[in-house]
């Protein structure tokens, strides 16, 4: 009798957002083998779960070894239990053991952002290095950090550090927050100012990209203040390099990154601040379905 071929694992990875949820099949190099998109239900809790298990058992067949969630919430450090997320109607749930429970495999959650700096650590912009910070400047703005070779599995709102004593009030109630300076909405906001209502960060970085130089300015704005924020996490962490992600961050790429460099230069203590290394992200927008998917190999191999 001839033994059957032994087919490499692979995983389901949910990246879960506030709009979609985007669901795929994750072999151990962060290829995604087959992708699915269904919009969140915004009604109750019981309706996300209901759609999450239906995107699970939509992609489930014999190679699938794991699952991995990457939820935009606050998770219970050690635990992933579920405390508030984001434009979801998720409070204190545990999504690992319901999971682990209905589909018998093991299961892994991450916060959505620290999820993509796990998938651009291992197979992005951060391949090779041991520490790295992840921004992700989207709707919000959401980080990661990988910390000795490891992502760091604490709280990680990196969106909501301080760049500026008592300014603008941030969707958190603080004021002055990284996210209230240089999320999409940032974006919005300096567009709205520049051309009009209908404007949003799109138009900003169409008109930046045309030469328009107050277009490329209000840019720079947001870069700075990106830079700011980057420069104190340098003097906390030392990074080997700071990656920014996010559809925003991704699509202004170097019209904000330029004056980040130069910023975070500005408030690094030396020699870190001669180490200073900002690039945008590498895996676009499948950054979350790639880290859901690797944080599902965690739980698989026991990391935790
Ligand atoms: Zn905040």
């Amino acid at each position: 009798m001839v033994a059957p071929a032994v087919e490499a694992p692979v995983v389901i990875g949910l990246d879960v957002g506030g709009t979609k949820i985007l669901s795929g099949l994750v072999d151990r190099e962060g290829n995604v083998l087959e992708e699915r998109e269904v919009p969140s239900p915004e009604t109750s809790e019981e309706s996300v779960l209901a759609a999450l298990d239906a995107a699970v058992e939509a992609l489930l067949e014999e190679r699938v070894a794991a699952i991995g969630y990457g939820i935009p919430a606050n998770l219970e450090r050690g635990t992933g239990r579920i405390l508030n997320a984001m434009n979801l109607p998720l409070d204190d749930v545990d999504l690992v053991s319901r999971s682990r429970e209905r589909f018998g495999l093991p299961v892994g959650v991450e916060n959505d952002a620290s999820a993509a700096a796990l998938a651009e650590w291992r197979r992005g912009a951060g391949c090779g290095t041991q520490n790295l910070v992840m921004l992700t400047l989207g709707t919000g703005v959401g980080g990661g950090i990988v910390i000795d070779g490891r992502l760091f599995r604490g709280w990680a709102e990196l969106g909501h550090i301080v760049v500026q004593q008592g300014g603008d009030e941030c969707t958190c109630g603080g004021r002055g927050h990284l996210e209230v300076l240089a999320s999409g909405h940032a974006g919005d906001r300096a567009a709205r100012e520049l051309y009009g209502p209908d404007a949003d960060a799109h138009t900003l970085i169409e008109r930046a990209t045309a030469g328009d130089d107050a277009a490329r300015a209000a840019l720079a704005r947001i870069g700075e203040s990106l830079g700011v924020a980057v420069g104190s996490l340098v003097n906390i962490f030392d990074p080997e390099l700071t990656v920014v992600g996010g559809g925003f961050g991704v699509a202004a790429g170097e019209l904000v990154l330029e004056a980040a460099r130069e910023a975070a230069r500005g408030e690094a203590v030396p020699p870190a601040r001669d180490g200073v290394r900002i690039v945008a992200a590498e895996l676009g927008p499948e950054a979350g379905l790639v880290g859901a998917g690797l944080v599902a190999f965690e739980a698989l191999d026991g990391i935790r």
